[in-house]
């Protein structure tokens, strides 16, 4: 039978070790945390259509659930204005680029947030595809100034957070240059 002392060593020893095992906790897990959520955040920086960005930034967020977009003033997706030369990204990796958004674009008619919303696939890891289907975010001027569409669809919306979800330090490229409307370029050059 065990005494009452050396239950009360027991006891004392067992408050010990859940003591002990609490400091573990309260050490590890914060630490535990940081790397999914640190790598799946993708700083932007909007130096023009803060508006918009701020939006697109909002729809893939929701489309795409491993990427979370977070303004910043010195983000890895930088959007700039432009003007001629065409709306386009150049791509650095997965969760960056550089992207300018061309005015004229915009005064051809092409809608503004579907335009951003597009570049930043880019910087999200998706290719064009320019096949002229609007439900295609990354369809991009070749949908016509017509298709005012932001979101991408559910293959596209997959696509980015299956990158996301394996690849979060992998390379999406060599550099890749695009324009949203190539059409339109070739008419103002
Ligand atoms: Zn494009």
């Amino acid at each position: 039978m065990l005494s009452k002392r050396s239950i009360r060593a027991f006891v004392g020893a067992l408050a010990m070790a859940l003591a002990m095992v609490g400091v573990q906790f309260a050490a590890q897990s914060p630490a535990a945390a940081d790397p999914s959520v640190q790598a799946r955040t993708v700083y932007y920086t909007a130096y023009a259509y803060s508006s918009q960005s701020s939006q697109a930034a909002s729809i893939w967020n929701s489309a795409a659930p491993n990427v979370r977009m977070v303004s910043s003033s010195n983000g890895s997706i930088r959007i700039y204005g432009t003007t001629g030369g065409g709306s386009r990204a150049y791509v650095c990796g997965l969760g960056c680029a550089t992207i300018y958004i061309d005015s004229r674009d915009i005064a051809a008619g092409h809608n503004a947030l579907r335009i951003v919303a597009h570049e930043i696939g880019h910087g999200l890891g998706l290719p064009d595809t320019y096949n002229g289907i609007c439900s295609y975010l990354m369809s991009g001027g070749s949908a016509g100034t017509s298709c005012s569409n932001p979101y991408p669809n559910a293959g596209e919306a997959s696509r980015v957070n299956n990158l996301f979800r394996s690849a979060l330090t992998s390379q999406v490229g060599p550099f890749v240059s695009d324009v949203y409307d190539p059409s339109l370029v070739r008419a103002t050059v």
